[in-house]
């Protein structure tokens, strides 16, 4: 058996310049953990975040001791870098991903997994 990719989902990234592509890859035989690749296709948004599994979940998450995010942080304004996790795209952001934990093709995925 070949092994493929496949596209699962595109969200907007978290500054809405770019997009986040997450697609899955099946192995070879012999091997049988699949492979779910996330890029981050935003120059800005791949400076301040990194995608990591942990456990069976990946996620985007802020890097820790990014400069990037301090000196973001202080541009904005405290008050308005709080703001931004009640903004209609970050919302929007974990809707899609919520939608896409629930769509059959992955349940069926992690199914497999197990
Ligand atoms: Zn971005």
């Amino acid at each position: 058996m070949e092994s493929y990719e496949n596209p699962l989902c595109e969200c907007a990234c978290m500054c809405g310049k770019g997009k986040f592509n997450v697609s899955y890859r099946i192995p070879d035989k012999g091997r049988d953990r699949i492979e779910h690749l996330w890029e981050i296709h935003c120059s800005h948004c791949r400076g301040l975040y990194n995608i990591e599994k942990r456990g069976n979940l990946i996620g985007v998450v802020k890097k820790p001791d990014e400069m990037a995010w301090e000196r973001e942080s202080k541009e904005m304004g405290k008050e308005k870098s709080r703001g931004l996790l009640h903004k209609p795209k970050f919302i929007r952001i974990i809707h899609e991903i919520r939608k896409l934990l629930h769509r059959p093709k992955f349940i069926r995925i992690i199914h497999e997994i197990k």
